[in-house]
């Protein structure tokens, strides 16, 4: 076996007796180095998996489109609460809203009670519309709707 830095034939051990390299300990670092490069590779591979189901799952989701010449505003929800939503300036005006209060009103109310709510009074703040895409929650009741500017 020779020396993989100076050439010099390896008599009795990995040490090297001319420039001192160990051999050995060269080979278990390259060894190291390529587990290194493995692991990147298949977290890079686990987070873009991650990712594309992100992707995929957002777009089947089901949402409240709004919009208007004073901002839009998409809320998206699955069966029983809101798991995000997306303001977006136009005219630099914008849609707050405050997720909290609106989980807090989902849980007393319900959720199709908040989002027809939230429709409501969207369309008659802004002159704008709301559509729903995806699977339209059913109301509990009609007789009591809430009342986003008075809730009681
Ligand atoms: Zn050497």
């Amino acid at each position: 076996m020779k020396c993989k830095n100076c050439g010099t034939e390896l008599i009795d051990d990995s040490i090297c007796d001319f420039c001192g390299l160990d051999n050995n300990k060269q080979e278990e670092n390259a060894k190291n180095y390529n587990g290194l490069i493995a692991v990147i590779i298949i977290v890079v591979s686990l987070l873009t998996l991650l990712g594309l189901i992100i992707c995929i799952s957002n777009e089947k989701s089901n949402k409240l489109i709004c919009k208007s010449e004073r901002g839009n505003i998409t809320i998206i929800y699955d069966d029983e609460i809101i798991t995000n939503y997306k303001s977006v300036v136009v005219n630099n005006s914008q849609f707050v809203m405050n997720y909290d209060y609106s989980v807090k009103l989902i849980r007393k109310y319900g959720l199709a009670e908040f989002l027809d709510a939230l429709k409501t009074l969207f369309e008659e703040d802004s002159n704008g519309s709301c559509k729903y895409e995806g699977v339209i929650p059913k109301m509990k009741s009609e007789s009591n709707p809430l009342d986003l500017r008075n809730p009681k």
